[in-house]
């Protein structure tokens, strides 16, 4: 049976001089892999590759030596109906860039389903249509559950697609205040779930949905990070193991599914420096302890 791949997400606004040594820490704390937002650096400039930047990048990467997966730039919206073919592009111009340096897979945001049939089914084509051209690079995508979304629309949007490479990517932390926010049940969804996830990120928090999230989104993402910490406030990426999502539960059930993909923390690691190895070595020893499917029937 392989190891599990489990990585870490490299903060966005990191400065690029930075990245060599953040990618070191990474490897230090005991990770695998490192999850790169693709806006952290100018790696696409109004939907083209900026190739110079990319090979830069690219050298820095495979000098470190992990495993990479990507996370889409913050305001991808194949939902856009002015700008449908800019976002398209920056979508191709991420698989490309995704191809070039090994990252995989792409993870790409839901976010809210329109209710307008029109702008879904041009939601669903642009990511059929962008799953086809992830498979001639042999990347794969992965649609993320966000907090302010029931996670039925994703599961929807991912059987919709139909694409060997095209899975879901679930994110615990936020199923689970979306399991409070809209009142289903977390151990329902998570087994639904399953059969469909092809990459996992795990993050921790209290469950509690920060309203202002809907409400007033430029303010929400305006409340110092310190505030929504100390009160519980919404979706705060803590560390697993540090709040209440049921994590060791979810990732019993993922691998009696089978999953194989990676395991992402998702967590503000610069904020918990002095415990990222030890973060990792609990995750790690939690993921190691469930059995796999084959494992579980005595195979
Ligand atoms: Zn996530």
């Amino acid at each position: 049976m392989n190891k599990p791949i489990i990585g870490l997400n490299v903060a966005a606004g990191i400065n690029v001089n930075a990245l060599e040594a953040e990618l070191a820490s990474v490897k230090k704390w005991g990770y695998d892999c490192a999850e790169i937002a693709l806006d952290a650096f100018p790696l696409i400039i109004s939907g083209k590759e900026n190739k110079k930047f990319v090979e830069y990048a690219g050298s820095i990467l495979k000098k470190a030596g992990l495993h990479y997966s990507a996370h889409i730039g913050v305001g991808l919206d194949l939902r856009s109906r002015d700008q449908y073919r800019l976002h398209m592009d920056a979508l191709l111009a991420s698989i490309d860039i995704c191809a070039r340096l090994s990252l995989n897979p792409l993870v790409l945001h839901f976010e809210q389903d329109s209710h307008n049939p029109e702008v879904e089914n041009q939601f669903i084509e642009g990511h059929k249509k962008a799953a086809l051209y992830a498979q001639q690079k042999g990347i794969m995508l992965c649609l993320e559950n966000i907090e302010v979304e029931h996670y039925k629309p994703v599961l929807e949007a991912v059987k919709l697609v139909g694409l060997a490479n095209f899975k879901m990517n679930l994110d615990l932390g936020h199923l689970y205040i979306a399991s409070k926010y809209f009142g289903f049940s977390f151990e329902e969804a998570i087994r639904e779930c399953a059969p469909y996830v092809g990459h996992c990120h795990i993050n921790d928090n209290t469950g509690i949905f920060e309203p202002m999230r809907l409400e007033n989104f430029d303010l929400y993402r305006a409340l110092p990070m310190g505030y929504r910490i100390t009160f519980g406030r919404g979706d705060i990426h803590m560390p697993p193991f540090y709040g209440e999502v049921p994590i060791e539960f979810s990732i019993g059930i993922l691998k009696a599914a089978r999953f194989s993909g990676k395991y992402i923390c998702e967590y503000q690691s610069r904020i918990f420096t002095p415990f990222n190895q030890r973060i990792q070595k609990h995750i790690r020893e939690v993921i190691e302890r469930q059995p796999a499917a084959s494992e579980e029937k005595g195979i």
